[in-house]
């Protein structure tokens, strides 16, 4: 079925994926047994892309307890699409927002005591109550109260001056790992001073609901690190964080996002003929060369050029020349029947691999697919958008 928005480059957004890698965290996070582990699933960004707004509904249908988003902006556009259930707004949130913080009913993520005052002022002038988690800074230099050797104590009044503020309530503790995905030791170090700081704070009475620091690196790969909640994102959108976890492919997580593109012409070029900006492609034999609606302006990386092959009747096809802003040139001269219509895959799986070939991870591929690419979802099989 070919839909008029799909004319030049789109991506596939399956659903069923999602709910399979959903589905598959949790059992990961079920099988040492003990207490369940809650779900927060990492929609910023767009859902890394994916669409926050499918994406979020899903992850709710699902069952997901929470959603965490990057911004306040983020976090409106999934309460005016339906979304019930809380979310965390992970960034900083400027305290002339906290009438809508308010209002949207978004849990605020706080990592010093002069944001936590202001919002606390701004509270009891709405007469409401602001939910919040509490943001420790364990390692990873970015936003938290420190928590290291010498700065406990500090920290200890600071986050007890914190919960004693009228018109918050504070609902959670995390931090988040520097190095999940490659140092095991420093990864421990981070997680010795949050359990440190966890009761250092219980033993001053403070208890809170929620205690997570695992994005999907460290759900995949540290049992010890998920806590009653845990964070995955690009797990959730089918792809191992680190070589380890792929390696062992296990638990199986499944793409959701497979990015397609339109041939738009197919011709046949002589020997010796140059292709593209700075001619970085000769011929080195008659070749049949197709044209894809697809550039740098739709996210595919510049940094690809002559090193990706898209797939057409799914063979490899490799890209010649420069990726230009809306399109690009795949040698076809293997596959005869490929013809001015038909659809390139230009990546689904081995994003891993494809991020490294052009210098970058499969975040930032997933996430760098551009607003003018339409995103079509797929659901139990069937086109739903
Ligand atoms: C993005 C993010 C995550 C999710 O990371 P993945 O590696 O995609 O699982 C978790 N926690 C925080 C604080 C984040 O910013």
């Amino acid at each position: 079925m070919t839909n008029k928005r799909e004319t030049r480059a789109w991506v596939d957004i399956d659903l069923d994926a999602l709910a399979h890698n959903y589905h598959a965290i949790r059992d990961w996070t079920r099988r040492e047994g003990g207490d369940p582990v809650k779900l927060l699933g990492m929609v910023k960004a767009n859902a890394y892309g994916h669409g926050a707004v499918a994406v979020g509904r899903k992850l709710q249908e699902l069952g997901a307890e929470m959603l965490a988003v990057a911004c306040l902006a983020e976090a409106v556009e999934l309460r005016q699409a339906g979304v019930t259930i809380p979310i965390l707004c992970l960034g900083q949130t400027p305290v002339e927002l906290a009438d809508d913080l308010l209002e949207y009913d978004v849990t605020q993520t706080v990592g010093d005591l002069e944001l936590g005052r202001a919002l606390s002022a701004a509270a009891q002038v709405a007469g409401k109550e602001l939910s919040i988690h509490i943001k420790l800074d364990t390692g990873m230099g970015r936003l938290g109260f420190m928590w290291r050797e010498g700065s406990q104590a500090t920290t200890v009044e600071e986050i007890k001056a914190l919960c004693a503020l009228p018109g918050l309530r504070a609902e959670g503790l995390y931090t988040h790992f520097a190095t999940a995905d490659e140092d095991v030791d420093y990864t421990e170090l981070q997680g010795r001073r949050f359990q440190e700081a966890r009761t250092t704070l219980e033993q001053a009475g403070i208890h809170l609901k929620n205690y997570h620091c695992a994005s999907s690196a460290a759900v995949l790969n540290y049992p010890w690190t998920h806590m009653n909640m845990v964070r995955p994102g690009i797990a959730l959108y089918g792809h191992y964080p680190d070589p380890a976890s792929e390696i062992r492919g296990e638990p199986r997580l499944m793409p959701v996002m497979t990015l397609k593109a339109r041939v738009t012409s197919v011709r046949t070029m002589p020997v010796g003929a140059k292709l593209g900006y700075g001619c970085t492609a000769t011929l080195t034999r008659e070749s049949r060369i197709a044209v894809l609606s697809i550039g740098y302006a739709d996210g595919l990386p510049r940094s690809l050029s002559n090193k990706l092959q898209v797939k057409l009747h799914g063979t490899p096809c490799p890209i010649l020349g420069r990726i230009c802003m809306d399109m690009c040139m795949a040698d076809v001269t293997a596959l005869p029947q490929v013809k001015a219509g038909d659809t390139a895959v230009v990546y689904d799986r081995d994003l891993n691999r494809i991020a490294e070939l052009a210098g970058t991870i499969t975040d930032e591929l997933v996430c760098r697919v551009s607003g003018r690419v339409p995103r079509v979802y797929w659901e139990n099989g069937t086109r739903i958008v």
